[in-house]
């Protein structure tokens, strides 16, 4: 029972200078229930004669790691070196500087949200963001939500609530998660009337499936994947008009939706949206936080009247955006309006367009400095090509040549103990395993002294 009288009490600890410390990096209330926990587990390790004085030496210690390891959020930044420049799972854009801080000034003060500055009167959210979605669309109106997902439904939900929504079934897709086409239109309370095949959908399709009950005809971007060979699709002019002629509207939803021609950069040219609203579309749904790289939101642009319908929909309150986002989305569409910085300002074209040779000459300089830092560990790095993918759906089959780092080590599971540890840095480093390796693909590396440090805490 000598072992017990070893172990000090909660209070006794706190009073201690090593309890003070604790206290004030950690607060009073958890410490407390920290010490009370350890200690209830050292009183279960003494019965089972274990000595206490030696245990009593380590409490302070303990603590203070059970407290440091509660204080650890989880949602550290990391270094995202999959080779997906859009990760979903990664949180998707990185937002340009100007969006940070207009984000910041945001949520440190009052602003003019809903306040009219000239009058004094009540104004509306989404006027910050309708004039220059107009702008760099040509749309006649725009309207935004949390994300598109919100975007498609309130889309659906106002237009054909109760009435068919025909959809070719080459374009029913599943996004990831829960999102299903044929599941959100049965939530907006649309019926779903299919129509073609899978990979063949012809204009008579069409004409054949509208009804007098047809609320609307939707068109979706095949954004994850792509079926090749025998295949036809209605091209969106030729469905506008069809759209026309039965007086049904027209949505179209883009998913990722760029604003700019990507080419530009030299990559593969997505349809832009304001190509999508020229070819007739009524409406045309698109995300934030893809291509367009900012925060997570979906937009809707198109027709006056059926925007101010969406507006009015009771659904809109509970999708509506927050200042911050509002705040962020302005500052990150202003960019658009200078095309010519807009690689230099905006991280997600930045990296999308950084050029593989820029990437291996990377490589090459840091191989042999990660090498040095893994060696003491059993772990080789040398430099290697690799291919990056868009993510989130954009631009689904290409990939972009990239050039990494290959990690290896002895054993077939050697590639998985070295994704452990990278993942449990104080800055996680997360890559992906191919080929009996652990690829870091550096496309969205910006400083070389980043993973250097980062792997240093190894
Ligand atoms: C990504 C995507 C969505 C969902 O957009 P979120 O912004 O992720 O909600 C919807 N439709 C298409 C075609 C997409 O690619």
């Amino acid at each position: 029972m000598d072992g017990f009288r070893a172990l000090p009490s909660v209070d006794q600890v706190l009073l201690s200078p090593a309890g003070a410390a604790l206290i004030a990096g950690h607060g009073r209330a958890s410490v407390r229930e920290a010490l009370r926990a350890r200690l209830d587990e050292m009183r279960d390790a003494i019965r089972a004669g274990e000595d206490g004085a030696v245990l009593a030496a380590r409490l302070p210690d303990l603590v203070g790691a059970d407290l440091a390891a509660r204080a650890r959020t989880r949602l550290r930044p990391m270094l995202n070196l999959t080779g997906t420049v859009l990760h979903t799972n990664l949180g998707r854009a990185i937002l340009a500087d100007e969006a940070v801080r207009a984000a910041v000034v945001a949520m440190a003060n009052p602003l003019a949200l809903e306040f009219d500055l000239e009058t004094g009167g009540r104004g509306q959210r989404d006027d910050h963001l309708r004039g220059l979605l107009v702008e760099l669309t040509g749309a006649e109106d725009a309207t935004v939500v949390n994300n598109n997902a919100a975007a498609v439904l309130i889309a659906l939900n106002t237009l054909a609530q109760g009435r068919e929504a025909v959809v070719s079934r080459g374009e029913l897709i599943e996004i990831g998660g829960a999102f299903r086409m044929p599941d959100i239109m049965a939530r907006a309370g649309a019926k779903l009337v299919e129509v073609g095949t899978t990979n063949r959908t012809h204009p008579r399709d069409y004409q054949d499936a509208i009804t007098p009950g047809t609320g609307v005809i939707l068109k979706v971007h095949t954004s994850n994947y792509r079926i090749e060979g025998f295949t036809a699709e209605v091209p969106a002019p030729q469905l506008s008009l069809i759209a026309r002629e039965a007086r049904v509207p027209l949505v179209n939803d883009l998913g990722a939706g760029s604003l700019v021609d990507l080419s530009a950069w030299g990559l593969t040219r997505e349809p832009t949206v304001a190509e999508a609203v020229a070819e007739g579309a009524d409406l045309v749904t698109f995300s934030g936080d893809k291509l367009l790289g900012g925060p997570q939101a979906g937009f809707i642009v198109g027709r006056r009247d059926l925007i101010a319908a969406i507006n009015r929909n009771p659904l809109k309150r509970a999708v509506r955006l927050d200042k911050i986002r509002i705040a962020a989305l302005e500052a990150t569409l202003r960019l658009y309006r200078d095309p010519d910085r807009l690689a230099e300002r905006l991280p997600t074209l930045r990296m999308l367009a950084r050029p593989a040779a820029e990437i291996a000459a990377q490589a090459a300089r840091l191989a042999p400095k990660i090498h040095v830092l893994l060696e003491p560990l059993g772990f080789a790095a040398a430099p290697c090509g690799c291919a990056s993918q868009t993510g989130s759906g954009a631009l689904p089959v290409d990939t972009l040549p990239s050039a990494g780092l290959r990690l290896t080590g002895q054993g077939g599971d050697a590639p998985d103990r070295l994704a452990a540890k990278l993942r449990a840095l104080p800055c996680p480093v997360i890559g992906h395993i191919h080929d009996g390796a652990l690829i870091l693909d550096l496309r969205c590396l910006d400083d070389d002294q980043a993973l250097i440090s980062a792997l240093t805490a190894l």
